[in-house]
Protein backbone atom coordinates (compact mmCIF):
# COMPACT_ATOMS: atom_id res chain seq x y z
CA UNK A 1 0.00 0.00 0.00
CA UNK A 2 2.46 2.60 -0.95
CA UNK A 3 3.11 5.12 -3.51
CA UNK A 4 6.15 4.03 -4.95
CA UNK A 5 7.06 5.27 -7.75
CA UNK A 6 9.93 3.01 -8.50
CA UNK A 7 8.81 -0.43 -8.47
CA UNK A 8 11.00 -3.90 -9.41
CA UNK A 9 13.41 -3.37 -11.76
CA UNK A 10 11.52 -5.98 -14.68
CA UNK A 11 8.52 -3.78 -14.27
CA UNK A 12 10.52 -1.20 -15.11
CA UNK A 13 11.74 -2.79 -18.04
CA UNK A 14 8.94 -3.16 -19.26
CA UNK A 15 7.16 0.13 -18.97
CA UNK A 16 10.17 1.93 -20.72
CA UNK A 17 9.75 -0.32 -23.76
CA UNK A 18 5.77 0.39 -23.71
CA UNK A 19 5.96 4.14 -23.10
CA UNK A 20 4.80 5.03 -25.88
CA UNK A 21 1.51 3.19 -26.06
CA UNK A 22 -1.73 4.18 -26.55
CA UNK A 23 -3.55 1.63 -25.36
CA UNK A 24 -7.18 3.19 -23.96
CA UNK A 25 -8.71 0.11 -21.75
CA UNK A 26 -6.73 -2.66 -19.77
CA UNK A 27 -8.99 -5.31 -18.69
CA UNK A 28 -7.29 -7.60 -15.80
CA UNK A 29 -8.48 -10.99 -14.81
CA UNK A 30 -7.17 -12.89 -12.28
CA UNK A 31 -8.08 -16.99 -12.69
CA UNK A 32 -7.56 -19.70 -10.38
CA UNK A 33 -8.60 -23.47 -11.60
CA UNK A 34 -11.29 -22.25 -13.86
CA UNK A 35 -10.99 -24.39 -17.13
CA UNK A 36 -14.24 -24.81 -17.86
CA UNK A 37 -15.10 -21.22 -17.94
CA UNK A 38 -12.40 -19.39 -20.43
CA UNK A 39 -14.29 -20.18 -23.75
CA UNK A 40 -17.04 -18.37 -22.64
CA UNK A 41 -15.48 -15.61 -21.12
CA UNK A 42 -13.11 -14.73 -24.01
CA UNK A 43 -16.41 -15.27 -26.02
CA UNK A 44 -18.17 -12.55 -23.70
CA UNK A 45 -15.45 -10.16 -23.22
CA UNK A 46 -14.90 -10.45 -27.39
CA UNK A 47 -18.49 -9.21 -27.91
CA UNK A 48 -18.36 -6.52 -25.73
CA UNK A 49 -14.58 -5.42 -26.36
CA UNK A 50 -15.34 -5.39 -30.38
CA UNK A 51 -17.74 -3.30 -30.37
CA UNK A 52 -16.50 -1.16 -27.67
CA UNK A 53 -14.30 1.44 -30.32
CA UNK A 54 -11.32 1.65 -28.31
CA UNK A 55 -7.67 0.42 -28.31
CA UNK A 56 -8.23 -2.71 -25.32
CA UNK A 57 -5.65 -5.18 -23.66
CA UNK A 58 -6.81 -8.05 -21.57
CA UNK A 59 -4.38 -9.52 -19.00
CA UNK A 60 -4.93 -12.82 -18.17
CA UNK A 61 -3.01 -13.83 -15.07
CA UNK A 62 -3.12 -17.37 -14.33
CA UNK A 63 -2.65 -17.76 -11.01
CA UNK A 64 -0.33 -20.89 -10.14
CA UNK A 65 -3.69 -23.24 -11.87
CA UNK A 66 -3.37 -26.73 -11.72
CA UNK A 67 -5.97 -27.86 -14.57
CA UNK A 68 -6.38 -27.05 -18.23
CA UNK A 69 -6.33 -23.47 -17.75
CA UNK A 70 -2.82 -22.20 -18.53
CA UNK A 71 -3.50 -24.69 -22.36
CA UNK A 72 -6.59 -22.62 -22.70
CA UNK A 73 -5.10 -19.30 -22.14
CA UNK A 74 -2.27 -19.99 -24.23
CA UNK A 75 -4.69 -20.80 -27.41
CA UNK A 76 -6.56 -17.21 -26.63
CA UNK A 77 -3.24 -15.46 -27.17
CA UNK A 78 -2.80 -17.36 -30.29
CA UNK A 79 -6.07 -16.47 -31.75
CA UNK A 80 -5.99 -12.72 -30.33
CA UNK A 81 -2.83 -10.39 -30.07
CA UNK A 82 -4.92 -8.38 -27.52
CA UNK A 83 -4.86 -11.11 -25.01
CA UNK A 84 -1.91 -11.15 -23.24
CA UNK A 85 -1.08 -13.71 -20.42
CA UNK A 86 0.87 -13.68 -17.22
CA UNK A 87 1.23 -16.82 -15.45
CA UNK A 88 2.24 -17.09 -12.01
CA UNK A 89 4.82 -19.53 -10.69
CA UNK A 90 2.49 -20.89 -8.13
CA UNK A 91 -0.56 -19.52 -6.44
CA UNK A 92 -0.24 -16.48 -4.97
CA UNK A 93 -4.35 -15.57 -4.35
CA UNK A 94 -6.45 -12.90 -5.95
CA UNK A 95 -4.97 -9.82 -4.79
CA UNK A 96 -1.23 -11.08 -5.87
CA UNK A 97 -2.80 -11.93 -9.18
CA UNK A 98 -4.29 -8.42 -9.64
CA UNK A 99 -1.17 -6.90 -8.76
CA UNK A 100 0.90 -8.48 -11.37
CA UNK A 101 -2.19 -7.53 -13.88
CA UNK A 102 -1.83 -3.92 -12.68
CA UNK A 103 2.06 -3.60 -13.06
CA UNK A 104 1.95 -5.28 -16.14
CA UNK A 105 -0.89 -2.90 -17.81
CA UNK A 106 -0.52 0.08 -19.83
CA UNK A 107 -4.37 1.29 -20.31
CA UNK A 108 -5.82 4.71 -18.93
CA UNK A 109 -8.70 3.32 -17.55
CA UNK A 110 -7.72 -0.05 -15.66
CA UNK A 111 -10.71 -2.60 -15.19
CA UNK A 112 -10.75 -5.90 -13.02
CA UNK A 113 -13.25 -8.91 -13.16
CA UNK A 114 -13.41 -12.01 -12.34
CA UNK A 115 -12.74 -15.12 -14.76
CA UNK A 116 -16.01 -17.50 -13.06
CA UNK A 117 -18.61 -15.13 -14.73
CA UNK A 118 -20.07 -14.11 -12.27
CA UNK A 119 -19.38 -10.92 -13.44
CA UNK A 120 -20.98 -9.76 -16.64
CA UNK A 121 -18.49 -8.60 -19.15
CA UNK A 122 -21.22 -7.21 -20.70
CA UNK A 123 -21.05 -4.40 -17.61
CA UNK A 124 -17.47 -3.32 -18.91
CA UNK A 125 -18.73 -0.30 -20.91
CA UNK A 126 -21.21 1.07 -18.55
CA UNK A 127 -18.18 1.27 -16.21
CA UNK A 128 -16.13 3.21 -19.05
CA UNK A 129 -19.04 5.27 -19.43
CA UNK A 130 -19.01 6.67 -15.75
CA UNK A 131 -14.87 6.67 -15.45
CA UNK A 132 -15.60 9.55 -18.33
CA UNK A 133 -17.30 12.00 -16.39
CA UNK A 134 -14.39 12.17 -14.06
CA UNK A 135 -14.07 9.69 -11.83
CA UNK A 136 -10.88 7.90 -10.70
CA UNK A 137 -12.68 4.75 -9.40
CA UNK A 138 -15.87 3.38 -10.23
CA UNK A 139 -16.84 0.51 -8.08
CA UNK A 140 -19.52 -2.22 -9.21
CA UNK A 141 -22.43 -2.64 -6.90
CA UNK A 142 -23.73 -6.32 -7.28
CA UNK A 143 -27.29 -5.17 -5.88
CA UNK A 144 -28.43 -8.90 -6.46
CA UNK A 145 -25.69 -11.11 -5.78
CA UNK A 146 -26.02 -14.40 -6.67
CA UNK A 147 -24.05 -16.27 -4.05
CA UNK A 148 -25.02 -18.47 -0.76
CA UNK A 149 -27.32 -16.22 1.40
CA UNK A 150 -25.89 -16.86 5.07
CA UNK A 151 -22.14 -18.12 4.26
CA UNK A 152 -21.72 -15.00 1.56
CA UNK A 153 -24.40 -12.35 1.57
CA UNK A 154 -25.15 -12.13 5.28
CA UNK A 155 -20.97 -11.70 6.38
CA UNK A 156 -20.61 -9.06 2.83
CA UNK A 157 -23.65 -6.89 4.08
CA UNK A 158 -21.91 -6.72 7.73
CA UNK A 159 -18.37 -6.07 6.45
CA UNK A 160 -19.47 -3.45 3.77
CA UNK A 161 -21.30 -1.58 6.06
CA UNK A 162 -18.57 -1.77 8.87
CA UNK A 163 -15.77 -0.83 6.21
CA UNK A 164 -17.85 2.14 4.73
CA UNK A 165 -17.98 3.45 8.22
CA UNK A 166 -14.58 3.28 9.43
CA UNK A 167 -13.12 4.09 5.95
CA UNK A 168 -15.35 6.83 5.35
CA UNK A 169 -15.80 5.56 1.62
CA UNK A 170 -19.35 4.69 1.58
CA UNK A 171 -19.74 2.07 -0.73
CA UNK A 172 -22.68 -0.99 -1.05
CA UNK A 173 -20.07 -3.82 -2.36
CA UNK A 174 -15.87 -3.22 -1.43
CA UNK A 175 -15.98 -7.23 -2.42
CA UNK A 176 -16.94 -6.94 -6.14
CA UNK A 177 -13.98 -7.40 -8.12
CA UNK A 178 -15.63 -5.39 -11.35
CA UNK A 179 -14.41 -2.05 -10.93
CA UNK A 180 -12.94 0.51 -12.59
CA UNK A 181 -9.92 2.33 -11.88
CA UNK A 182 -7.70 5.18 -13.68
CA UNK A 183 -4.01 4.64 -14.36
CA UNK A 184 -3.09 7.42 -11.76
CA UNK A 185 -4.82 5.75 -8.93
CA UNK A 186 -3.79 1.85 -9.99
CA UNK A 187 0.37 2.69 -10.50
CA UNK A 188 0.71 4.53 -7.41
CA UNK A 189 -0.79 1.73 -4.65
CA UNK A 190 0.75 -1.25 -4.34
CA UNK A 191 -1.24 -4.38 -2.54
CA UNK A 192 -0.44 -6.73 0.16
CA UNK A 193 -2.30 -9.77 1.55
CA UNK A 194 -5.57 -9.80 0.04
CA UNK A 195 -6.05 -5.86 0.33
CA UNK A 196 -7.43 -5.67 -3.38
CA UNK A 197 -10.81 -4.98 -1.93
CA UNK A 198 -10.00 -1.85 -0.42
CA UNK A 199 -8.46 0.24 -2.98
CA UNK A 200 -10.98 2.10 -2.89
CA UNK A 201 -10.40 3.01 0.87
CA UNK A 202 -6.55 3.55 0.29
CA UNK A 203 -7.18 6.04 -2.84
CA UNK A 204 -9.81 7.71 -0.67
CA UNK A 205 -6.61 8.77 1.40
CA UNK A 206 -5.29 10.10 -1.70
CA UNK A 207 -8.32 12.45 -2.45
CA UNK A 208 -9.68 10.07 -5.17
CA UNK A 209 -12.93 10.49 -6.85
CA UNK A 210 -14.67 7.23 -6.23
CA UNK A 211 -18.45 5.86 -6.95
CA UNK A 212 -20.44 2.92 -7.74
CA UNK A 213 -22.82 1.89 -10.45
CA UNK A 214 -24.88 -1.41 -9.99
CA UNK A 215 -23.75 -4.48 -12.15
CA UNK A 216 -25.23 -7.58 -12.79
CA UNK A 217 -24.01 -10.59 -11.04
CA UNK A 218 -24.95 -14.30 -12.16
CA UNK A 219 -24.26 -17.35 -10.03
CA UNK A 220 -21.51 -19.67 -10.81
CA UNK A 221 -21.49 -21.93 -13.58
CA UNK A 222 -18.54 -23.97 -13.15
CA UNK A 223 -16.33 -25.17 -10.45
CA UNK A 224 -16.23 -23.93 -7.24
CA UNK A 225 -15.79 -20.59 -5.01
CA UNK A 226 -12.40 -20.03 -4.26
CA UNK A 227 -13.77 -19.39 -0.83
CA UNK A 228 -15.76 -20.29 2.24
CA UNK A 229 -16.74 -18.59 5.34
CA UNK A 230 -12.89 -18.41 7.13
CA UNK A 231 -12.66 -15.10 4.42
CA UNK A 232 -14.85 -13.42 6.62
CA UNK A 233 -12.40 -13.71 9.89
CA UNK A 234 -9.53 -12.42 7.38
CA UNK A 235 -11.78 -9.43 6.35
CA UNK A 236 -12.12 -8.18 9.27
CA UNK A 237 -8.73 -8.37 10.13
CA UNK A 238 -7.97 -6.86 7.12
CA UNK A 239 -10.38 -3.92 8.26
CA UNK A 240 -8.30 -3.35 12.08
CA UNK A 241 -5.31 -2.99 9.20
CA UNK A 242 -7.27 -0.21 6.65
CA UNK A 243 -8.18 1.13 9.75
CA UNK A 244 -4.31 1.98 11.27
CA UNK A 245 -3.16 2.45 7.89
CA UNK A 246 -5.44 5.01 7.21
CA UNK A 247 -5.33 6.69 10.05
CA UNK A 248 -2.52 6.50 11.76
CA UNK A 249 -0.18 4.99 9.37
CA UNK A 250 2.07 8.87 9.51
CA UNK A 251 1.56 9.24 13.19
CA UNK A 252 1.58 5.61 14.96
CA UNK A 253 2.95 7.68 18.33
CA UNK A 254 -0.59 9.50 18.22
CA UNK A 255 -2.43 5.99 18.75
CA UNK A 256 0.24 4.01 20.14
CA UNK A 257 1.58 6.72 22.68
CA UNK A 258 -2.24 7.75 23.80
CA UNK A 259 -2.47 3.92 24.76
CA UNK A 260 0.90 3.98 26.54
CA UNK A 261 0.04 7.43 28.50
CA UNK A 262 -3.90 6.38 29.45
CA UNK A 263 -2.43 3.00 30.88
CA UNK A 264 0.79 4.32 32.11
CA UNK A 265 -0.94 7.17 33.60
CA UNK A 266 -3.73 4.53 35.25
CA UNK A 267 -0.93 2.13 36.81
CA UNK A 268 0.94 5.44 38.39
CA UNK A 269 -2.29 6.19 40.11
CA UNK A 270 -2.91 2.78 41.22
CA UNK A 271 0.82 1.90 42.39
CA UNK A 272 1.02 5.47 44.22
CA UNK A 273 -2.20 4.45 46.27
CA UNK A 274 -0.89 1.40 47.44
CA UNK A 275 1.98 2.99 48.07
CA UNK A 276 0.11 5.54 50.28
CA UNK A 277 -1.25 3.11 52.30
CA UNK A 278 1.84 0.98 52.53
CA UNK A 279 3.82 3.91 53.80
CA UNK A 280 1.25 5.59 55.76
CA UNK A 281 -0.74 3.28 56.81
CA UNK A 282 1.19 0.12 57.39
CA UNK A 283 -0.81 -2.21 55.06
CA UNK A 284 0.53 -4.92 53.40
CA UNK A 285 0.73 -5.04 49.53
CA UNK A 286 1.74 -8.93 48.92
CA UNK A 287 -1.89 -9.85 49.12
CA UNK A 288 -2.95 -7.21 47.07
CA UNK A 289 -3.90 -7.92 43.32
CA UNK A 290 -4.45 -4.27 42.81
CA UNK A 291 -0.69 -4.16 43.21
CA UNK A 292 0.30 -6.37 40.64
CA UNK A 293 -2.21 -4.63 38.14
CA UNK A 294 -1.26 -1.09 38.81
CA UNK A 295 2.85 -2.69 38.04
CA UNK A 296 1.42 -4.01 34.99
CA UNK A 297 0.08 -1.18 33.63
CA UNK A 298 2.92 0.78 34.23
CA UNK A 299 4.95 -1.42 32.12
CA UNK A 300 2.60 -1.66 29.51
CA UNK A 301 2.24 1.55 29.11
CA UNK A 302 6.23 2.21 28.80
CA UNK A 303 6.05 -0.53 26.01
CA UNK A 304 3.01 0.99 24.30
CA UNK A 305 4.99 4.53 24.11
CA UNK A 306 8.36 2.40 23.14
CA UNK A 307 6.00 1.14 20.33
CA UNK A 308 4.98 4.45 19.16
CA UNK A 309 8.40 5.59 19.18
CA UNK A 310 9.53 2.95 17.45
CA UNK A 311 6.67 3.20 14.72
CA UNK A 312 7.54 6.95 13.61
CA UNK A 313 11.17 5.79 12.75
CA UNK A 314 10.50 3.27 10.89
CA UNK A 315 7.62 5.23 9.06
CA UNK A 316 10.59 7.94 8.45
CA UNK A 317 12.52 4.76 6.90
CA UNK A 318 9.38 3.69 4.84
CA UNK A 319 8.80 7.53 3.14
CA UNK A 320 12.05 7.96 2.26
CA UNK A 321 13.59 5.06 1.15
CA UNK A 322 10.55 4.47 -1.23
CA UNK A 323 10.89 8.29 -1.76
CA UNK A 324 7.29 8.59 -0.63
CA UNK A 325 5.54 12.41 0.05
CA UNK A 326 2.93 11.95 2.54
CA UNK A 327 0.56 13.96 -0.06
CA UNK A 328 -0.50 13.21 -3.04
CA UNK A 329 -0.38 15.66 -6.09
CA UNK A 330 -3.04 15.43 -9.28
CA UNK A 331 -2.14 18.37 -10.74
CA UNK A 332 0.62 21.21 -11.40
CA UNK A 333 0.51 24.04 -12.92
CA UNK A 334 3.85 25.80 -13.58
N1 LIG B 1 -8.82 -16.40 -7.90
C1 LIG B 1 -7.45 -16.30 -8.09
N2 LIG B 1 -6.62 -16.80 -7.14
C2 LIG B 1 -7.08 -17.39 -6.00
C3 LIG B 1 -8.47 -17.45 -5.80
C4 LIG B 1 -9.31 -16.95 -6.77
O1 LIG B 1 -7.00 -15.77 -9.10
O2 LIG B 1 -6.27 -17.82 -5.17
C5 LIG B 1 -9.73 -15.87 -8.93
C6 LIG B 1 -10.80 -16.85 -9.38
O3 LIG B 1 -10.34 -17.69 -10.41
C7 LIG B 1 -11.90 -15.92 -9.84
C8 LIG B 1 -11.76 -14.74 -8.88
O4 LIG B 1 -10.44 -14.81 -8.37
O5 LIG B 1 -11.68 -15.48 -11.15
C9 LIG B 1 -12.78 -14.79 -7.77
O6 LIG B 1 -12.75 -16.04 -7.11
P1 LIG B 1 -14.08 -16.79 -6.67
O7 LIG B 1 -15.08 -16.77 -7.77
O8 LIG B 1 -13.71 -18.13 -6.14
O9 LIG B 1 -14.57 -15.87 -5.48
P2 LIG B 1 -16.09 -15.49 -5.12
O10 LIG B 1 -16.76 -15.02 -6.38
O11 LIG B 1 -16.71 -16.74 -4.59
O12 LIG B 1 -15.95 -14.42 -4.09
MG1 LIG C 1 -16.89 -15.96 -8.13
Amino acid sequence: MTNNPDRGNNRNKYKDKNKNNNTEISIIIPIYNEEESIDLLYSQLDQTLSKLGLSYEVILIDDGSTDNTYTKLVEIHKRNSNYKIIKLRRNFGQTAAISAGFDYSRGNIIITLDADLQNDPGDIPKLIEKMKEGYDIVSGWRKNRKDKFLTRRIPSILANKIISRITGVHLHDFGCTLKAYSKDIVKNISLYGEMHRYIPAIASSVGAKITEIEVRHNERKFGKSKYGISRTIRVILDIITIKFLLSFSTKPMQLFGLLGLGMGVLGSIVTLYLIILRVFFQQELGNRPLFLIGIFLVLIGIQFISMGLIGEISIRTYHESCNKPIYSIKEILD
